[in-house]
């Protein structure tokens, strides 16, 4: 499931190639996602330039001419995919190819979702940071506000584990399974402690740890397990840098014990029982 790095990667990249770009020509052939694409849609962003390409937690704000956003929202299977020339069409299966904006400079930027839990909206962006999706989301994880001092003034009396508070997107926004067990491994924490027993210590290594996580995983294109790909329709390559996600049984990098998976909040959750405390 993409989460903050993934959504960041696909921003950069496409930030190079469409920023400038009019949609020429737009496409439903499927509007039933997590929301239903409007039936004006198509009629509501043709002669559009996409004017700036910005992101808040897990959504990609694609700024049309006319103060009109594009929420984009990847679900759990999406991918926003700018095509054209040698882009390999054969790694993404077509019936799954919902929306197609065609660009004018003949390339076509393709949202692609089997699951379907994929959102696209159009708010006026005078409007966009109250929309429903917005509003109630905690700040952004490589932005200033989010600091070890917030965090220990957040975690005061809090009962919930620490990993499920990492991924509560009102806490902090964008950070979901892989990132939050690997963060706890950095910050050498254990995925189920309550968040009120932590130490203002370890509080700061989990607010250290958290940015420069998410900053290698971005340099890196994020992490793909199975159907992310970037807007060039490639893999991530940050799946080979896990320390300790999806690796149950398999040696600690630090210390060599087998890395651990025990449930928290219905989630997998990997950990080093001899590192992580
Ligand atoms: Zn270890």
């Amino acid at each position: 499931m993409p989460e903050l790095p993934e959504v960041e990667s696909l921003r950069r990249l496409l930030v190079r190639s469409v920023v400038g770009r009019t949609i020429v020509h737009a496409t439903v052939t499927n509007a039933a996602l997590r929301r239903r694409v409007p039936s004006d849609f198509a009629r509501q962003i043709v002669g559009r330039r996409i004017e700036r390409l910005g992101r808040r937690a897990k959504y990609l704000m694609v700024e049309l001419g006319g103060e009109l956003t594009m929420l984009v929202h990847l679900g759990m299977s999406g991918s926003l995919t700018r095509r054209c020339g040698a882009f390999p069409e054969s790694s993404f299966d077509r019936r799954h190819d919902h929306l197609e904006l065609k660009l004018d400079d003949r390339s076509r930027l393709v949202f692609n979702d089997p699951r379907r839990f994929g959102l696209v909206k159009l708010v006026a962006r005078a409007d966009a940071a109250s929309c429903s999706e917005l509003r109630a989301l905690g700040p952004e994880p490589l932005g200033p506000d989010f600091n070890s001092a917030y965090l220990a003034q957040k975690a005061r009396g809090r009962r919930a584990a620490i990993k499920n508070f990492l991924m509560d997107q009102k806490v902090v926004a964008g950070i979901g399974n892989i990132y939050a067990a690997e963060i706890l491994f950095r910050a050498g924490v254990r995925p189920a402690r309550r968040v009120y027993t932590l130490s203002r210590t370890e509080l700061k290594r989990i607010a250290e740890a958290t940015p420069n996580v998410l900053r290698e995983a971005i340099g890196l294109r994020g992490t793909t397990f199975r159907s992310y790909r970037d807007s060039r329709g490639k893999p991530g390559a940050f799946s080979r840098r896990l320390k300790v996600y999806g690796r149950e049984n398999e040696p600690c990098p630090r210390c060599w014990a087998p890395i651990k998976n025990v449930v928290v909040g219905q989630r997998a959750s990997f950990f080093c029982p001899r590192c992580q405390h």
